[in-house]
């Protein structure tokens, strides 16, 4: 692909992906199955390559937010079941039984609607039943001392004519932090388990680990893995990097053509709000890329882009369509030249910089800039 005309452009290595599928694959027991999550446009990467990809390389299962990005993924021919993580509007129940998407159901009423719909339309909806263990978010609240009560209420789901009870799952909230809420978590999702079976409830796939609990714990990896992060290269938390790491690769990198190239002199202001004024005779690279591409004003002053492999600091605040960078010390940039926003190391910088996550920074690059793979 050429991107010589291109402003800003993202490239996605197809190859470091599935370098990091098979780096994930390789640590889950035989018969472990394997979900990608392809949420939020595949965490930035675009969801309906890196779906088929992923189905390629041999994903069971993948998983979207919500039943649009699931029908994106099956419009550009993703066959491989896909879980919708997040709610389902009642009105959209019959989208789900025309696009075979797998749904999460967190509480005996909703499952009793899509019961209704089910049979209403002759069909059937395969659905994973999500238990919350401690993240507060979605599922049903698991208590010990409840635990017959919701169980009960969970059995009663699965039973719903119309209903295809596949999968229990429940999500950790601090896996890549503390160990011993993890476990507790764990505990809870397996206690849930086995109060189901006693029941004579039982589920194909239980599953709860996202990607610090892939690689941080062997234990939770059950029926089926959930990663993401560590799908498109990165990790959730800082004792996994370095050497003895399982070497991920970052899968995208963020690239801008430098507009122009100014030499101006000592004392000049810088962009928006003067914020920056030159202490010495310098050359700013004019830089296509801004917030409106996803790349963060918090940046502004602070981050550096990497042209001609050196570091250049980012002068004055970051504009909607472009930033400003100092290459006084870099010979011979010139107009054309392509600065690299995001690599890797860049990425989890800016990350840092900004107060957020590699997470928030990916899914932020706007459909503006075009995914370009490789
Ligand atoms: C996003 C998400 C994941 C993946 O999390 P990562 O930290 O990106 O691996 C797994 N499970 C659920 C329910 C999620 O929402």
């Amino acid at each position: 692909m050429d991107t010589t005309k291109m402003r800003t452009w993202a490239e996605i290595d197809l190859s470091a992906l599935e370098h990091n599928y098979r780096t994930l694959r390789a640590m889950l027991a035989p018969g472990c199955r394997f979900l990608g999550l392809c949420k939020a446009n595949a965490y930035g990467h675009g969801a309906a390559v890196i779906g088929k990809k992923l189905e390629e390389l041999g994903a069971e299962m993948l998983a979207v937010a919500c039943v649009s990005e699931a029908m994106e993924l099956r419009q550009s021919g993703v066959t491989a079941p896909i879980l919708c993580l997040g709610e389902t509007p009642e009105e959209c129940f019959p989208l789900l039984m025309e696009y075979r998407i797998t749904q999460m159901v967190e509480d005996l009423e909703t499952g009793r609607k899509l019961s209704q719909a089910a049979q209403a339309a002759g069909k059937s909806v395969t659905i994973h039943v999500k238990l919350d263990t401690g993240m507060s978010r979605l599922g049903f609240f698991w208590q010990a001392d409840r635990a017959d009560e919701i169980a009960g209420e969970i059995a009663q789901l699965c039973r719903l004519p119309g209903l295809e009870a596949e999968g229990l799952f429940t999500h950790f909230s601090d896996a890549d932090g503390s160990e011993e809420y993890t476990m507790e978590q764990l505990t809870k999702f397996l206690d849930a388990r086995q109060a189901l079976e006693k029941r004579g409830v039982t589920f194909q796939i239980c599953h709860c680990a996202s990607s610090a609990a892939v690689l941080h714990y062997p234990c939770t990896h059950l029926d089926m893995v959930r990663p993401g992060l560590a799908l498109y290269g990165y990790y959730p938390d800082e004792s996994l990097k370095g050497l003895d790491g399982p070497g991920l690769e970052p899968v995208m990198t963020v690239k801008s053509r430098i507009a122009a190239v100014r030499a101006l002199p000592k004392g000049t202001y810088v962009s928006y709000g003067r914020t920056a004024r030159l202490e010495r005779d310098s050359l700013l690279a004019v830089v296509p890329i801004g917030y409106g591409d996803g790349y963060p004003r918090r940046l502004s002053n602070q981050m550096v882009l990497k042209i001609r492999g050196a570091e250049c600091p980012i002068v004055g605040r970051v504009c909607m369509d472009m930033c400003m960078a100092d290459v006084t010390d870099v010979p011979g940039v010139q107009a054309g030249d392509v600065a690299v926003v995001y690599d890797g190391p860049l990425m989890e910088r800016a990350a840092q910089l900004a107060g957020t996550i590699p997470y928030e920074l990916m899914c932020a690059v706007s459909p503006r800039v075009p995914r370009i793979y490789f």
